[in-house]
């Protein structure tokens, strides 16, 4: 069934574990992220990045499975970064949208996010917005310190935008990280304290387990990952391809989308969310 990310969010809020959001891109990643929710009984956030597939495509495809399954499912914009991708979204049946402003000043920030919640609210959709900025791993090293959320800034954007939950950088990266992840849990614990929706990990892969599982204990509701389970699903055809003299196209597709799916698994274990439903 399609739910709001709204309604996912607050219930691991309110029992303490995460959601994991896997960007999906075609039916196959659909298919196999749904898959393995039902499998691990736990809630799911499709997230269509929207460089990865068309936003109406990926829409259409997803209702389809979503409405189709028993577990809660929310179909997710991620990363937006215009009106009219938030307005395609909405007219496509997404019932969430991440509207990333977080490159622009405090002031623009609140001010787009603000006018977006308002039209999302009005027809029942719900929004995640970003606060400080979470970079890439290749920027590692020169953009970690600058990019960290403040506590008092989190505070006064969640009222003034009235957004769902909130992305907070704390010392993660997008994509592979160069150097080891440093992760600010006291600035983490100090934004929970103060802030009273539930918080976003952008830059969860090659984070490490452990520290997936701190970020949890400490207050984080939803986890977006897509590197691990590329990788996973790449190093498995790898391994496969290497035994092999040939391999059928079919044979190929099978095993990237059980790798894909099965870090996922995995991942649904890590944050606590399989047995959830
Ligand atoms: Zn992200």
């Amino acid at each position: 069934m399609i739910v709001t990310m709204k309604e996912l969010l607050d219930e691991a809020n309110k029992r303490n574990y995460a959601v994991v959001a896997p960007n999906a891109w075609n039916e196959d990643t659909i298919k196999a992220a749904i898959a393995a929710a039902e499998q691990e009984k736990s809630p799911l956030i499709l997230a269509l990045y929207p460089v990865m597939a068309d936003i109406e495509e990926f829409g259409y495809v997803a209702r389809k499975f979503a409405k189709e399954s028993k577990i809660p499912v929310a179909i997710h914009l991620d990363h937006s970064d215009s009106f009219n991708q938030v307005i395609k979204a909405i007219k496509a049946g997404y019932s969430s949208v991440m509207v990333d402003r977080s490159k622009m000043p405090y002031k623009e920030n609140v001010q787009e996010v603000k006018e977006i919640v308002k039209i999302a609210h009005a027809v029942g959709v719900t929004v995640e917005a970003e606060l400080g900025h979470v970079g890439q791993g290749k920027d590692y090293e020169d953009t970690r310190d600058s990019g960290l959320t403040k506590v008092d800034e989190a505070v006064s954007f969640v009222k003034e935008t009235q957004v769902d939950c909130l992305a907070v950088a704390i010392g993660t990266s997008h994509g592979v990280y160069t150097g080891d992840p440093r992760i600010d849990f006291d600035l983490l614990k100090a934004i929970k304290r103060e802030v009273n929706v539930p918080l976003v990990l952008h830059g969860s892969s090659g984070t490490g387990d452990k520290n997936i599982k701190r970020c949890v204990e400490f207050g984080i509701n939803k986890i977006n990952l897509f590197t691990d389970l590329d990788l996973a699903a790449s190093d498995k055809l790898i391994d496969y391809v290497k035994s092999k003299k040939s391999i059928r196209i079919v044979e190929a597709n099978d095993i990237l989308y059980n790798g894909y799916k099965e870090k996922l698994i995995e991942n649904m274990r890590l944050v606590g969310s399989n047995n959830m439903i």
